[in-house]
């Protein structure tokens, strides 16, 4: 696992060299742990040609040390930033990136100050980010095992689904389920949502009963290993009418047309096509109010995003979910969410519970 953390931090590396940096402060969370394995939460991670250092404070040095291998771990001493300026300024580098969707304003007054005109700051989104979308083999197998679990909630919620119990109490035990199958916790707020508020594609679990004749849509996600997962099922309490059925074969239909549109090579913009074109042949499109779905990893929502235009090709060892959905304000909500891997060739669905319409 260690020499994984070198290769990546070779990966980004060459990266630099490439946008003729000398060094990256990375940020974020899940970059540090995806460049170094160290998990803590307050730090500064510094790559640079002439090795990396970790800026972290005492609750998290000890931590830093037994995580990570070949990163120097440097005490923070002052403000955070101050410490990260004071050991770039002694390792002469010049030209440093930071990422703008992550630095604040204010930060970047900070490290100006701390580093004076002995670097240049320079603006640079993403470079983790690019790399973290393709997913070596090791990486794959955690998202496997990640997708495997949350589809076992699924299959444990559904027998909780009966006209009384509350949304919320529904939420409470699908993330009771998580943490008791080994999961780290949900890799997002569980989306319990039923009747009218269906239509809503984020509705949080309310104190609204379940009731009879009505959608309800379940959203959840499990981090295990490190990695998420995100999974939709939607259900109907009774007999589904003739109109929500014909929705949801639509939305069936436009999942299956979006799933056989990914492969290495496609546009993400095509794969949106694929479900569009689908739902606008059944008049839908309309009520498809937000984009296919997005990369997946060690973060739910990251690089690529499936949406309308986006000309970034899939390549094998991505992770994209895949779902899309149909809202009729006033009336009810359809969503189907798959977790889909690109392979040389093939695709292979993560996710494993039925696709069809349960009725309950
Ligand atoms: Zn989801
Ligand atoms: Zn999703």
């Amino acid at each position: 696992m260690k020499t994984l953390f070198g290769k990546r931090r070779r990966d980004l590396l060459a990266q630099l060299a490439s946008a003729k940096l000398h060094g990256l402060l990375i940020s974020r969370p899940a970059n540090w742990y995806y460049l170094t394995g160290f998990t803590g939460d307050s730090g500064a991670l510094l790559a640079t040609k002439y090795g990396t250092a970790l800026v972290t404070d005492g609750r998290f040095t000890g931590q830093a040390r037994q995580e990570t291998s070949g990163v120097r771990i440097v005490p923070q001493s002052g403000s955070l930033l101050d410490s990260a300026g004071a050991w770039l300024v002694g390792q002469r580098v010049r030209r440093v990136g930071f990422d703008p969707q992550q630095v604040t304003v204010a930060q970047l007054a900070a490290l100006r100050k701390a580093t004076g005109s002995r670097v240049t700051w320079v603006p640079v989104a993403g470079l983790p980010e690019t790399l973290r979308m393709k997913k070596d083999p090791s990486e794959l197998a955690q998202m496997r095992k990640a997708a495997l679990l949350a589809s076992e909630v699924v299959a444990a919620a559904a027998n909780l689904l009966k006209p009384g119990v509350r949304e919320f109490e529904v939420a409470a035990e699908i993330e009771y389920q998580m943490r008791k199958r080994g999961a780290s916790g949900p890799a997002f707020e569980t989306i319990v949502a039923s009747g009218k508020r269906t239509a809503l594609p984020h509705a949080r679990p309310t104190a609204k009963r379940l009731a009879k004749n009505e959608l309800v849509v379940l959203d959840l996600g499990v981090i295990l290993g490190h990695y998420c997962s995100d999974i939709t099922r939607t259900f109907y309490l009774g007999r589904a009418p003739e109109r929500v059925r014909g929705w949801y074969r639509a939305v069936q239909e436009a999942q299956v047309a979006a799933i056989a549109a990914v492969r290495a090579g496609a546009t993400c913009g095509d794969v949106d096509a694929a479900a569009r074109q689908v739902l606008a042949g059944h008049r839908l499109d309309r009520h498809f109010v937000h984009s296919t779905g997005h990369g997946l990893g060690l973060e739910v929502h990251e690089d690529p995003r499936v949406a309308k235009g986006q000309t970034r090709r899939l390549e094998p060892g991505y992770v994209v979910t895949i779902e899309p959905g149909v809202y009729v304000e006033g009336v009810g909500g359809i969503r189907i969410e798959d977790d889909v891997a690109v392979h040389v060739g093939r695709t292979e669905v993560l996710t494993r519970f039925t696709r069809d319409l349960i009725e309950i």
